[in-house]
């Protein structure tokens, strides 16, 4: 992008929201080249330094990336015991790139698959936006067989007591005597253990091979991240 509004570079590049940064705008906090700017829409420039509350801003790239996400890797950015997935992505991307990025969607811990991890905030709220019901897919390995009764029950919705809701229509395909493929649109707390939980079977694996059209990459292996292609950025809109 080779000249764009400030407010929405301070969007694409920091974890503010749009209020936030109108505030740092008021205080005084944004330089421009080292000059105070407070009107979020003045037009900036490839080559202009922008700085925020002292710190200079440096990528003004927006990166789109996926990731394999390992069973044992933790969806958080810093964590004592585990490895995270901002750890993987350093190791491919490096530090200044993998500190700008938040988790679009998290995985538990025992989960696998398919993570997308950005800077771009609008990108990643359209793509979590309850309105926009993006699909999940995944593919759950249970501990004892499945029946056709689940199908109807995940279609219905289950009431959580502890949050009180009742899970949206979830889809559920049976693939084999002990494997499913669930499509959710919504990510409660540990929601498909829970449900599968109703029926006390134990779910023994759990893989999101997609979140909307866009497909975990077969070529890409555990703990391997790649940008997302032009294309497949355009999915979510
Ligand atoms: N449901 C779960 O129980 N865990 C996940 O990671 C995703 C959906």
């Amino acid at each position: 992008i080779s000249h764009q509004r400030l407010d929405r570079f301070l969007v694409v590049n920091t974890d503010l929201s749009k209020r936030e940064i109108k505030l740092k705008l008021a205080q005084g906090k944004v330089l421009v080249d080292d000059h105070i700017v407070n009107d979020g829409s003045v037009i900036i420039h490839f080559f202009s330094q922008i700085s925020l509350d002292g710190v200079s801003i440096q990528d003004n790239q927006p990166h789109y990336i996926m990731l394999h996400k390992p069973v044992g890797v933790v969806c958080a950015t810093k964590d004592d015991k585990h490895i995270t997935v901002i750890d993987l992505i350093r190791d491919n991307y490096g530090d200044e790139i993998a500190n700008s990025l938040h988790i679009v969607g998290r995985l538990d811990l025992n989960t696998s698959g398919l993570v997308l991890l950005t800077n771009d905030s609008r990108w990643s709220s359209r793509v979590t936006s309850p309105e926009k019901k993006i699909e999940k897919h995944y593919r759950v390995t249970l501990e004892n067989p499945i029946s056709t009764d689940y199908i109807a029950a995940f279609q219905q919705g289950m009431y959580f007591d502890y949050e009180g809701i009742t899970t949206k229509p979830a889809k559920l395909s049976i693939v084999s005597s002990h494997v499913a493929h669930v499509m959710l649109t919504e990510g409660r707390y540990h929601q498909i253990k829970r449900m599968f939980g109703r029926f006390r079977n134990p779910v023994v694996g759990l893989h999101r091979y997609a979140v909307g059209n866009l497909v975990l990459a077969d070529s890409l292996a555990l703990g391997a991240s790649r940008d997302l292609t032009k294309e497949e950025v355009a999915l979510i809109f």
